[in-house]
């Protein structure tokens, strides 16, 4: 099989040649856990859990090692123990932050279809392994000890900056912001720093007498060195993590290993917006996986994770993704479809080498999806094709068994309700009347969620605008 990726260091895509074919190695930046994860965040998490699958099926089940960390030492998740447990003493406050964040983590993508990683390290796990680093670079030349923290220095690295590819006057232009006064450079990044009174804290590398605690990009350095050796094939992440977070790791293992690379392949997801704008928590369309899962979101009460996992794969991973109730209506439709086709068929065979071939091609989703639907109108003609239909869709990680039903959860009843689509449309026409575009959109995609499609159409005569319906296909 030959296997083609998309590398943002080389901005361009490639062959995959695994550095050892018997142990192809992966490492993706896992969540920082101090709260419910969000769509977004279920991205990167999705899109590089079929990479695992077709890995494992190209090159055996037990000779992949994906690596996927937790972050549990992060300035955040201080913040939010203190908020939410005052009274308890800071660490053990954090301990129950992100013991709970881990968790629900756990339980949302599972129900997403996501299996579970090769290794699943945690920070506070790894402080010695980090501590090395940071001995190992100030040893080297590349960092220095200053008023307590391991600063690295960027000007000690001749090629600093090639995955973001940016030019050093703009990086400076950034960094200067607010430049700590112990900084030698103003690009110069945090590899440890002092622990305020209450804060976690381990004692100090490089000879520091006072304890601290490590910075963001050490912990993935230390942990993919740990789990993975000080170069592998893969590492992944969402695009907001080209910089600083991975030109930083790789400035950090690099210079610490004396290594070439640190991972052959970089790989970045897209960002996920909702119905067209960035999601934030101020602009009120800030949505966790869980609320997707068990609350009233989107128009209707839940979602299966199958749909939301279909709903992902839609569009290509490196573009960018807006969420949309409708994208969630057509996915579920989709699934309920191909789950009716494949009940009562064997999933154990192997998937169709078409969709193989098309996920070979840098993870080509779209074009998988369509393939699919060629093959879902094969089984529907011919029993026979429907064990294999089965198989793609159970590798795929979309089906596992579930019945029409219960990806259907939510959905009170197939029948659509007249009156009640007629008094939707009345009230979403109101809305606008009154300007008010949000509630609009809302009515709508409740509606889209109940399978219905509006039109609106201006009269030729009157001028005014007619809202007609039909049932989604
Ligand atoms: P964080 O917990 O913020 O470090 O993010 C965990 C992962 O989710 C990282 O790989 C991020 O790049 C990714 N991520 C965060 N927000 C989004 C988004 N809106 N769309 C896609 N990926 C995201
Ligand atoms: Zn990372």
């Amino acid at each position: 099989m030959s296997l083609t990726l998309y590398n943002t260091l080389t901005r361009r895509k490639e062959p995959f040649q695994p550095i050892d074919p018997n142990n192809v190695r992966m490492y993706v930046c896992g969540p920082t856990v101090y709260d419910y994860a969000h769509i977004g965040n279920a991205r990167p998490v999705i899109v590089f859990d079929v990479l695992f699958r077709l890995l494992r099926h190209a090159y055996g089940a037990d000779r992949v090692t994906y690596v996927r960390n937790i972050t549990d030492v992060d300035d955040k998740i201080n913040a939010r123990a203190a908020q939410e447990y005052p009274e308890l003493a800071l660490n053990e406050a954090i301990r129950r932050v992100t013991s709970a964040t881990e968790k629900q983590f756990h339980e949302d993508i599972a129900a997403l279809g996501v299996l579970p990683p090769t290794v699943e390290p945690r920070a506070t796990e790894h402080i010695e392994e980090m501590k090395r680093l940071c001995d190992q670079l100030v040893e080297r030349g590349h960092a220095y000890v200053a008023e307590g923290h391991v600063l690295f220095h960027v000007a000690s690295m001749q090629d600093y900056g090639q995955l973001s590819n940016r030019s050093t006057d703009e990086m400076e232009a950034g960094a200067r912001v607010e430049v700590a006064p112990y900084k030698r450079d103003p690009m110069d990044f945090v590899l440890w720093k002092p622990s305020k009174p209450g804060e976690p804290a381990w004692p100090s590398p490089c000879g520091i007498d006072v304890a601290g605690r490590p910075g963001w990009h050490i912990e993935c350095s230390a942990m993919a060195e740990k789990h993975l050796g000080p170069v592998f094939d893969i590492h992944g992440g969402g695009i907001d993590l080209v910089f600083p977070h991975h030109e930083n790791e790789i400035a950090q293992s690099r210079c610490a290993h004396g290594t070439p690379v640190m991972a052959n392949v970089w790989m970045h997801n897209g960002f996920l917006q909702v119905e067209g704008e960035k999601m934030s928590k101020s602009l009120g369309n800030f949505i966790t996986i869980n609320q997707l899962l068990a609350t009233k979101s989107f128009g209707a009460s839940e979602w299966h994770g199958r749909v939301v996992r279909l709903a992902m794969l839609g569009t290509h991973y490196r573009q960018p993704i807006d969420w949309t109730a409708e994208r969630l209506v057509q996915a579920r439709a989709t699934l309920t479809e191909f789950a009716k086709l494949v009940q009562g068929a064997s999933n154990d065979g192997a998937p169709n080498a078409e969709v193989v071939a098309a996920l070979s091609d840098d993870l080509n989703t779209p074009s998988v999806l369509s393939i699919i639907h060629g093959l879902a109108k094969s089984a529907r003609r011919n029993a026979d094709q429907a064990a294999e239909f089965s198989a793609t869709l159970r590798f795929l990680g979309l089906l596992d068994g579930e019945t029409p039903a219960e990806l259907n959860v939510g959905v009170a009843s197939a029948d659509v309700d007249g009156a009640k689509v007629a008094e939707l449309i009345a009230a979403r026409s109101a809305a606008r009347k009154a300007r008010d575009f949000k509630e609009g959109d809302r009515i709508r995609d409740e509606l889209v969620a109940m399978g219905v499609q509006l039109k609106d159409a201006k009269d030729p005569k009157t001028g005014e605008i007619v809202t007609t319906w039909e049932l989604m296909a």
